[in-house]
């Protein structure tokens, strides 16, 4: 799948639309996802332009991979779920239901999440 530059993080990203930052440096964006689904729901991001895990696995600079994955780690203990823990979720195409086409990691916590997939 190639990337769309006009998905809505892509404008996050460029300014284009605004978003509620946590955290940024030379290679992640993390905000607060718009429709949260727990007290603590902050989307992390990586700059360049990866739709997936898939693509940023296989794609992504060691740099690139090493930055998002300690951001990861590091805003959960910034937004304080560090201790009380938390869940990080990455949706990977049609089956996961990804909405926005460009790599995000999920950070839920700030209560007991449940079981880790409905069951049906
Ligand atoms: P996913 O289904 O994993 O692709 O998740 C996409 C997430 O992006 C959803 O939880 C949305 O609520 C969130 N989202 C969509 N648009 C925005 C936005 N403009 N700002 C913050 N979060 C957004």
């Amino acid at each position: 799948m190639a990337y769309d530059p006009n998905n809505v993080f892509a404008k996050i990203l460029r300014g284009e639309i605004p978003c509620r930052k946590v955290h940024e440096d030379d290679h992640v964006l993390a905000f607060h996802d718009i429709r949260p689904q727990a007290p603590t729901h902050v989307l992390v991001i990586p700059k360049g332009a990866y739709v997936s895990w898939d693509d940023f696995s296989a794609n992504a600079s060691d740099v690139e991979i090493a930055a998002w994955v300690r951001a990861v780690g590091r805003i959960a203990r910034d937004v304080g779920v560090g201790d009380s823990g938390y869940r990080v979720i990455a949706n990977v195409g049609p089956d996961s239901l990804q909405e926005v086409p460009h790599l995000h990691a999920h950070i839920l916590g700030g209560r007991p999440l449940g079981a880790l997939l409905d069951r049906d």
